[in-house]
């Protein structure tokens, strides 16, 4: 989902029309169905066609669907978390090297006898103590959220 996704669904706080959508956004129509579109493949929204009888043409009223976006979020939220964690593990089992330009694995450093072939610096050891801490604040970060979604 992308940030145009985001603006589409906060704009249907309440039920509206596609036409009404792009004038408020100032963009074209089409531009507005095809993100509706994408986010109906989702389930995310939901329309009321209704037929203008003097003209014959069909106009759609959007909804979004609350149930489903909190669903979709919390599966977000959950893969986020899950993903974070992988990563926390990765950052306390494995040590690391780092010269002026990467962070390799042990494998990699020994492989280069301990310098880098690009910026020809020595690798020393990789002090990831940051990195494990960022990784914790955005896990809890994303625990609390989730008890609150
Ligand atoms: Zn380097």
């Amino acid at each position: 989902m992308s940030p145009e996704h985001v603006i589409i669904i906060q704009k249907l706080s309440e039920p509206k029309r596609d036409d009404e959508i792009a004038t408020e956004l100032g963009v074209k129509e089409t531009v507005v169905r095809t993100l509706l579109n994408d986010l109906h493949a989702k389930s995310l929204v939901e329309y009321e066609r209704t037929r203008n009888d003097s003209t014959g043409w069909y106009t759609y009223t959007w909804k979004r669907r609350d149930d489903k976006i909190d669903e979709y979020i919390r599966n977000y939220l959950m893969n986020k978390l899950k993903e974070k964690i992988e990563e926390l593990e990765r950052e306390k089992n494995g040590t690391t090297f780092t010269c002026a330009c990467s962070r390799v694995s042990l494998e990699k450093a020994t492989e280069y006898y301990f310098v880098c072939p690009e910026c020809h610096e020595m690798f020393v050891e990789f002090d990831n103590s940051e990195t494990i801490k960022k990784l914790e604040s955005e896990i809890a970060r994303i625990r609390s959220l989730l008890k609150k979604a």
